[in-house]
């Protein structure tokens, strides 16, 4: 069977030679996890454990707390507040996180860390390890994952299953994203074999939410604006309050704004609590959207992608506008 990612043998083999020599490891994922960055981050941990190892697990946002659409993954208890992570770990372990500033208050943690393990498949990824298992085509991180742990030696249980086929299913949108392969589905067939419940899985991260959320939906698409192949909207923090739901529940919405056949380009701009706009990003193939990510200091892929804009909403979309019409589009095939 072909692999599901491509890394060069030596790089696999220092990997799996740090992970084997080293009993205590630390493992962080990005900022505000989503299904990809927890799903590898919990598959490692569970793997490591059962080989014997101590293992520390974590990212470096607050509040510390599992997204409700993720809080039946397993492993949840190898988990711990970023404050009580080691300083200068011997080797540290990073996931779904292109670059060191993603790893948010751990990122010191990457700057005195004995060694460096990247696991990761952001086109935008800075190469910020000792070691760097990146594959810019793969679908997801936990593919990766699922590599390192057999060449760990690790058998693939139920548990270690669910959180690979978590990452999966949310990195390549329930398999509809351009970089679901025939081996993608090949290893989603090996992890359903584990008699993993993947109907659960799919309800509990995608079909399970307040009824605040509909009702924010709601307002979100009315919102919405259509110019010139780009349909954008936002939601501000009274939208949050005003509904009870965090920014984290409405994580879907772009895919319902996405469906837009005018538009290329989806956009949704959420305000944090510091009141500046989280930017996600969304293109069927027109626009590279990592690109424009990377100019405003954020980072992703080529179809999705997202930065941190401005407090101001107005100034936020101009970026987006200004990336468009720039380099972005000229890129497009
Ligand atoms: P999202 O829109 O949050 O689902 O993110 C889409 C993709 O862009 C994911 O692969 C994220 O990891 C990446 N991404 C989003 N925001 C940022 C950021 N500020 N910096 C780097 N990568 C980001
Ligand atoms: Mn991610
Ligand atoms: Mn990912």
């Amino acid at each position: 069977m072909t692999a599901a990612v491509y890394v060069d043998e030596a790089v696999w083999d220092e990997a799996v030679g740090l992970l084997r020599d080293h009993d205590d490891v630390a493992l962080a994922c990005h900022v505000g996890p989503d299904g990809d960055a927890l799903g590898s981050l919990l598959a490692l941990a569970l793997g490591l454990r059962s080989l014997g190892k101590n293992v520390v697990a974590s990212w470096g946002s607050e509040p510390f707390e599992v997204p409700p659409q993720y809080a039946f993954l397993p492993g949840l208890d190898l988990l711990s507040p970023p404050t009580t992570f080691p300083a200068a770990p011997p080797v540290l372990v990073t996931f779904d996180t292109g670059s060191v500033d993603r790893l948010g208050t751990l990122a010191g943690a990457a700057g005195q860390s004995g060694a460096v393990v990247v696991v990761d498949h952001h086109a935008s990824n800075t190469r910020y390890g000792t070691v760097n298992l990146v594959d810019p085509d793969a679908a997801a991180s936990t593919l990766l994952v699922e590599e390192l742990l057999d060449r760990l030696g690790v058998p693939l249980d139920k548990d270690v299953a669910a959180c690979l086929y978590t990452g999966l299913t949310t990195d390549t949108g329930s398999f509809k994203y351009q970089a679901t392969t025939p081996a993608v589905h090949a290893v989603a067939a090996r992890l359903l074999a584990t008699g993993i419940d993947h109907a659960a899985i799919a309800r509990e991260v995608w079909d399970t939410k307040p009824f605040g959320y509909v009702k924010l939906l709601g307002r979100l698409m009315d919102r919405a604006t259509l110019e010139n192949g780009l349909v954008w909207t936002f939601s501000t923090q009274e939208d949050f309050r005003e509904y009870g739901v965090g920014m984290d529940d409405i994580e879907g919405a772009i895919d319902v704004l996405r469906t837009t056949s005018e538009a290329d380009v989806a956009v949704i701009c959420k305000q944090n609590s510091e009141g500046r706009y989280i930017v996600s990003m969304r293109s069927k193939g027109g626009a590279d959207v990592g690109a424009i990510a990377v100019a405003n200091g954020g980072g992703g892929h080529r179809y999705a992608a997202g930065f941190t804009g401005d407090a101001d909403l107005a100034s936020t979309i101009a970026r987006v506008r200004a990336g468009l019409a720039g380099p972005a589009r000229s890129a497009s095939t």
